[in-house]
This record gives structure tokens, C-alpha cells and sequence, in this order.
């Protein structure tokens, strides 16, 4: 099988191979080894560097499927020279990785990577109100409704008393609907998207403390 991905996260395997997280076009996302790919020689790990777009052959492995003759696509050059443009590739993996289930290919959020890269590379889209623009339309490609959407259970937009969120819900619920439970989404901010991703993974994002600050 023959795949095209965005390198999500490149991570050491013991002293020879490497964990490649990636969310491929194909089949959505996947973490593959890279045999040898450790080694400062390898012509493998050339193309194995996160925050960029590769095709690459799949074989079944052991344990992981291993990756087989990548090819870079897209370095993302000028991307990877900029900072807030890295801190934001950051932060899109970091979501993807915490908020997208394996295998499960998705051609929107094929699409939002191939253009958010293609922006971030450009220099685009590195002002505050951008990325928080980003932001939400991730959070909305991802099947969650951003903070101008809609609440969940009465639909309406309104939202007085702020936005607030409940495991068993997949979405925001107005302050009216909120079951016990729900826990507030304006923890750093109501205006602040990170938080609302931090809460509908319920996990604190690595990559958020960079891009808050590079943004500032
Ligand atoms: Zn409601």
C-alpha cells in the first residue's frame, strides 16, 4: 500500500528506528516505523521529519506497520524557518494526534492540512485573529462546533452566560442546557479556542504554551 501523509511527530525507537506518527490521505491517521531511520546516515530519515508531507509504501510489521521508500513532498521550508508558523504546525498535529481515531481516513481534514500548510509556508495566516480563525475551523472540521456555533441541544447561538461542555455531549451547550457536570470551556478565556481543545480532549496541549506566546 502506498500512502500520502503529514508527519504528525517523529519520535526515537531505541537506537536504529524511528516512530512516525502521521495522518494520511489514504487511511487517516497511522504510526509506522521507520527501520534505520535513527541513524544520522540513513537517507530514510531525510523524510521523516515531522510538519511535512511525504508518500511513503506501508508493510505489515511485527507490532506497528513499517514504513517502506518515503518521499518528501513538501518540505515546508519556509515554514520551518518561522516560528509562529512551527508553533502552529504544532499545535495542528498535537489536535490531530490527541482528537482524530486511527484509521479513519477524513479528505476535509486532508484538505485543511494541504491549505494550512501551504498558508503557514507562505507566511500567511500569522496573525492572532488568523490562527484563532484556524483554530475554529479545525475545531469544526474535526466535528466539533467552534465558539460561534450553535449550542448543541436548543441550537441556539446566543451564548450570555458562555459555553460549556460535558463528556457524553459532543459539542457546547449554553448555560441553560448544561447537564451537571459540564465544566466550563472559559478556563484561559472564553475567546481562547486552545482551551476549548484542551477541554474536548481533556488533555493539557504541549504545543499551546509556544503558540500562545508567539502570538502575543
Ligand atoms: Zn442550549
Amino acid at each position: 500500500m502506498t500512502i500520502h501523509a503529514f508527519i504528525l511527530a517523529s519520535r526515537p525507537l531505541g537506537e536504529r528506528d524511528r516512530i512516525i506518527s502521521v495522518f494520511s490521505r489514504e487511511e487517516g491517521r497511522m504510526v509506522l516505523v521507520a527501520k534505520g531511520a535513527q541513524r544520522s546516515t540513513s537517507v530514510q530519515r531525510m523524510h521523516t521529519d515531522a510538519f511535512s508531507q511525504i508518500t511513503c509504501g506501508v508493510v505489515r510489521g511485527r507490532a506497528l506497520p513499517i514504513m517502506t521508500s518515503a518521499q518528501t513532498v513538501h518540505a515546508y521550508p519556509e515554514m520551518h524557518a518561522s516560528l509562529p508558523a512551527l508553533a502552529m504546525a504544532s499545535f495542528m498535529s498535537e489536535a490531530c494526534e490527541r482528537l482524530v481515531p486511527f484509521h479513519d481516513p477524513d479528505e476535509a481534514l486532508w484538505d485543511f492540512f494541504t491549505h494550512a500548510y501551504e498558508d503557514l509556508n507562505a507566511g500567511r495566516l500569522l496573525t492572532r485573529a488568523t490562527i484563532t480563525a484556524r483554530q475554529e475551523a479545525l475545531l469544526t472540521v474535526l466535528g466539533y462546533p467552534g465558539p460561534r456555533g450553535r449550542c448543541a441541544l436548543c441550537l441556539r447561538e446566543e451564548h450570555p452566560n458562555g459555553w460549556f461542555t460535558h463528556a457524553d455531549i459532543g459539542g457546547r451547550v449554553c448555560a441553560s442546557c448544561a447537564p451537571r457536570g459540564s465544566v466550563t470551556a472559559s478556563g484561559a478565556g472564553i475567546g481562547d479556542v486552545g482551551a476549548q481543545f484542551e477541554v474536548t480532549a481533556g488533555a493539557r496541549f504541549a504545543s499551546l504554551p509556544l503558540l500562545r506566546a508567539v502570538l502575543q
